[in-house]
């Protein structure tokens, strides 16, 4: 990780990337528990969904509150605040093109916050099940 960040700055970015990818592991864990099958950060996908069932056309992306600028907890960082800015408006901007790349193709495209898994994990859980029961009925 470049130089330019404070210690203070690079806590939160490595909080943030930790706090996310273990929330990554507990979902796919209920959801295995739940019988769902699917891969998991799938390379070859564009945008690298966090699970997806081809068959069913499904893509679930988990977006960090910080990294994806969750109206609701994103805080940019004081330091450089104009670079925050500009490099989490780069990630919202390519949020959007994930979604119409999979929209357009006829895909079931689901994203969660990274507030929605911590605040109501069962019925985040619960959502996803329904959602991709929804996409095998409709493909
Ligand atoms: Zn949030």
């Amino acid at each position: 990780m470049a130089d330019m960040f404070t210690p203070e700055v690079r806590s939160k970015i490595m909080g943030s990337i930790r706090s996310i990818s273990k929330l990554e592991q507990i979902v796919r864990k209920a959801l295995w528990e739940r019988g769902l099958r699917y891969r998991k950060n799938v390379k070859g996908m564009f945008g690298t969904p966090d699970i997806a069932i081809k068959k069913y056309k499904v893509v679930i992306f988990l977006d960090s509150c910080f990294w994806h600028y969750c109206p609701k907890h994103c805080a940019l960082p004081k330091t450089n605040d104009s670079y925050w800015q500009i490099k989490l408006y780069r990630n919202v901007k390519r949020d959007y093109i994930v979604n119409s790349h999979y929209y357009e193709k006829g895909w079931n495209l689901m994203r969660i916050w990274e507030h929605q898994v911590k605040e109501e994990f069962d019925s985040v859980i619960d959502s996803i099940i329904d959602f991709v029961e929804k996409a095998k009925k409709y493909k």
